[in-house]
């Protein structure tokens, strides 16, 4: 062989002058030494970089701190929210490897309509700033029929993440009202359930972590779309469900546990008003989610029904707590803004009397206050009577 003359990478020629290097069988110009000096620092770069996410991301304590500023109560589902959130993310920028890999850890919360499930996971995906969607699952079914497939699952994701894909790979999706996509019947061959366990079967995919291609524009209304592929590994899920009825299979449950194993202390422990609190994955079971998306949803926490306390401190402690947001836009108008702990007391018996846990809190204040937002008079100050007058006058308010 005559002599090399030019570079084996990028095949410049030596006389276009600098240094060619000789190995075995190539040769390496200068520029490509330069090139491949810049590639091995990014590299290097890039590995740092996620030991430094990963110190950068917040620990589960600051997460549960940052909760407690807008969210009330619920101390144990904030404390598995936080770890599960945390060990999320540490598993995302560990990365895959063969032969091991850290497992997702998606949640279920139970707990009773506008106790703060969905609160809890909208606070999270705001502090982590990462593209959050609410779905509802009663609106899926099962591919092929009517309703929507979980893929718009991903469409919503997409969208509120302007179309980034890899910010939406990284983001959370809290469905709403997973308990009522259970079998409906214990036997399923009897009809066909395409809007319970269909839809769960459809769902365990997406929780497990895969590559889905979805319609941007969702639906089928848009059949020429082009398809976005986007990988559900990293998405963090969050479900929510009031779970009516699960009770008794936790009573049942525990019942069968005192025979079996002196669970006398597990029944003297169990606050009646709050069975959830004992709820496990073997009662979801019994409720009619498959044990294949249980498997798939790992941490299981509840949230507790809210007391009258708890809701007089949703009124008034959270950093946007509504009679905070009420004296800001009285202040607007120079108007002094006073509120009597009585008249709290009362909005939070109403809210009670709804059911609707603080979900109620909003149209109740609304009802009670809308009249000085619109006579603007110099002072408002609301005592219980006050609250009494204004509720007694509203019309639309009814209990659920
Ligand atoms: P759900 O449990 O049905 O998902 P949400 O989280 O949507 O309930 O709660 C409805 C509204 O009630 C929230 O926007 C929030 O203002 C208020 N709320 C509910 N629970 C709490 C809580 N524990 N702390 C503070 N606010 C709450």
């Amino acid at each position: 062989m005559g002599e090399i003359s030019q570079c084996s990478f990028c095949g410049s020629p030596k006389s276009e002058g600098g240094l060619l290097i000789a190995g075995l069988d190539a040769h390496i110009c200068e520029s490509c030494i330069e090139q491949a000096h810049e590639i091995v620092l990014e590299e290097g770069r890039e590995n740092a970089d996620s030991k430094e996410e990963i110190a950068k991301s917040p620990k589960p304590k600051e997460i549960y701190d940052h909760l407690n500023e807008y969210v009330i109560g619920q101390d144990e589902a904030k404390r598995h929210l936080s770890v599960a959130v945390y060990n999320h993310y540490k598993r995302v920028q560990s990365g895959k490897s063969d032969d091991f890999e850290i497992e997702k850890s998606n949640v279920i919360l139970a707990g009773e309509t506008g106790t703060g499930k969905t609160l809890l996971a909208r606070t999270i995906a705001k502090m982590l700033s990462v593209p959050f969607a609410i779905v509802d699952a009663t609106i899926l079914t099962q591919a092929g029929y009517v309703g929507e497939d979980v893929e718009s699952i991903l469409t919503r994701l997409l969208q509120a993440a302007d179309y980034n894909v890899k910010a939406a790979e990284k983001g959370i999706i809290f469905i709403d009202e997973i308990d009522k996509i259970a079998r409906k019947s214990d036997n399923p061959s009897i009809t066909r359930d395409v809007s319970g366990e269909g839809v769960q079967q459809a769902l365990l995919k997406l929780l497990e972590g895969t590559k889905v291609n979805v319609p941007p524009k969702g639906g089928r209304k848009h059949p020429d779309q082009k398809f976005v592929e986007v990988d559900t590994t990293n998405i963090l899920f969050i479900a929510g469900g009031a779970f009516d009825g699960v009770e008794r299979h936790i009573a049942r449950r525990l019942n069968t546990q005192i025979v079996g194993y002196g669970g006398s202390i597990l029944r003297s422990d169990l606050d009646p008003k709050n069975f959830l609190s004992a709820i496990s994955p073997q009662d979801l079971k019994s409720f009619g989610l498959i044990p294949e998306l249980i498997g798939r949803m790992p941490v299981l926490t509840f949230l507790e029904p809210l007391s009258r306390d708890s809701l007089i401190k949703i009124l008034t402690q959270p950093k946007n707590a509504l009679i905070k947001q009420y004296k800001e836009l009285f202040s607007m108008d120079d108007i002094v803004f006073e509120i009597e702990t009585e008249a709290l007391e009362k909005i939070a018996d109403k809210a009670l009397e709804y059911k609707l846990g603080a979900r109620g809190l909003r149209s109740i204040c609304e009802a009670i206050f809308t009249d000085a937002m619109f006579d603007l008079p110099e002072k408002v100050i609301v005592n219980a009577n006050y609250v009494e007058n204004k509720l007694s006058k509203a019309s639309n308010l009814k209990a659920a």
